[in-house]
């Protein structure tokens, strides 16, 4: 009797235990929950930030530049609208740090947004599933006119159509967007953006009389690739309001695969999207603050990942970039901190990705995640989790000159009469 009362009341004891624990854990999740951190917070067996835990996955979520110890205190997450980014600062947010497949909802495919002090708003890729990212960060889109692509894969160009879709109702300005000749011209950003807008003839036409047109124009910067030699390495794309950007191309798959770095008021970051590992792109992005460069697990857990056999996982990460290849150009560019990208997340592959990483390179690294944010100081650069509203709204429109907010002229394609008389009428 007296064993069953003491087994009852340690059954008791441990029910109670375990309604608080969870009481905590719901707790923490639902108030978490409108903001895309559907997990408590968590650390993998080797102690890294879990996916989806609120906190950007690497150990040194902040690297000091200078021995001032009276730098900028940042709150916990970044918030859209809810900080300034001082006029020297830099802010790099992640919209997609997936791999090509598949797309997941807390992955989506490449992209990233750079802002600057000096106003300026720079898009590196626009994969599919970016968009909602994108337009969760308070930026008006009106301000979101410049796509620098890195090469056309479907999984760093697939989010193109909602960008351009801002046309009317946001962007009434030409959408500009840079990226490689490629070897011949049916290769080229030129002919890609020319096809994106005929797919949209459609859309454009419905809309033509009804919303401003001048968001409509898709303007291609094409980088002729035939000009990069061992002398000529980079090519200056960008120059603008201080801010250069350069291009230069990388190892991966057919000719017209490039990188980008950009520079401003001595901050610099570096993103080579998808590459084999090269010593060329390694010094083309030597000492950025930030350098994101693709990273893929290895083989057996691409394959395993992907469900693909492992024959066709070792050709398509034959592309590609592991985690101890990723530390050795790390290791060669010596960034402020090492971003790898690209990488399906998960905890046992954040592990062993680390691991490997630690093989080659020791110095300040991390897996970008979407809506990790890294502000870039003079001072430091320090890596959060975005909060962002799932149910954002779009922020005030800035004012811009010179913007013919005129509709056009209605399209020729006429829908039949007898189809318009069945309207309501009330
Ligand atoms: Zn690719
Ligand atoms: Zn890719």
């Amino acid at each position: 009797m007296n064993m069953v009362g003491r087994k009852l009341k340690s059954w008791w004891e441990i029910g109670f235990v375990a309604v608080l624990v969870l009481a905590i854990l719901s707790c923490t999740i639902l108030e978490k929950d409108g903001f895309r951190f559907p997990r408590a917070e968590s650390t993998t067996e080797a102690g890294y930030p879990t996916p989806l835990s609120g906190h950007p996955i690497t150990l040194t979520p902040v690297i000091l530049k200078t021995d001032d110890d009276s730098v900028r205190i940042y709150p916990e997450f970044y918030v859209p609208g809810d900080e300034s980014l001082g006029s020297d600062e830099m802010r790099i947010t992640v919209l997609g740090s997936g791999g090509p497949a598949p797309v997941r909802r807390a992955q989506a495919a490449s992209g990233y947004l750079v802002e600057l002090g000096n106003g300026d708003n720079f898009i590196f890729d626009i994969g599919p599933g970016t968009a909602g990212n994108l337009y969760s960060m308070g930026v008006h889109p009106a301000l979101l006119d410049k796509v620098f692509i890195a090469h056309l894969h479907l999984d760093h160009v697939g989010g193109i159509f909602p960008l351009f879709d801002a046309m009317g109702w946001a962007r009434n300005t030409p959408l500009h967007v840079w990226g490689s000749s490629g070897s011949s011209p049916e290769l080229g950003i030129k002919a890609f953006t020319e096809n994106v807008r005929k797919a949209a003839e459609w859309h454009v036409q419905s809309k033509q009389n009804l919303l401003p047109t001048g968001g409509t124009v898709i303007v291609p910067h094409e980088v002729d690739v035939s000009l990069f030699s061992p002398e000529n390495p980079r090519q200056l794309v960008y120059d603008e309001n201080g801010v250069q950007i350069f291009a230069f191309p990388v190892v991966h798959t057919i000719d017209g695969s490039m990188g980008y770095r950009l520079e401003w008021n001595g901050l610099s970051f570096a993103y080579t999207a998808d590459s084999e590992p090269s010593v060329f792109e390694a010094e083309q992005s030597q000492g950025v603050d930030v350098f994101i460069h693709e990273v893929f697990p290895s083989p057996e857990e691409f394959a395993a990942l992907t469900k693909m056999p492992l024959e066709h996982a070792e050709n398509a990460l034959g592309e590609h970039t592991l985690p101890d290849e990723l530390g050795v150009v790390f290791s060669i560019a010596k960034p402020g901190i090492g971003i790898g990208s690209h990488f399906t997340l998960g905890d046992a592959l954040i592990d062993s990705a680390f691991a490997s990483i630690k093989t080659t390179y020791d110095g300040p690294v991390a897996l970008a995640h979407d809506l990790t944010v890294i502000n870039v100081t003079p001072e430091q650069i320090v890596l959060r989790q975005a909060k962002t509203d799932l149910l954002a709204e779009v922020p005030e429109a800035p004012d811009l000159e010179g913007v013919d907010m005129n509709p056009g002229l209605p399209s020729e394609s006429v829908r039949p009469d007898w189809l318009t008389e069945t309207r309501i009428q009330h």
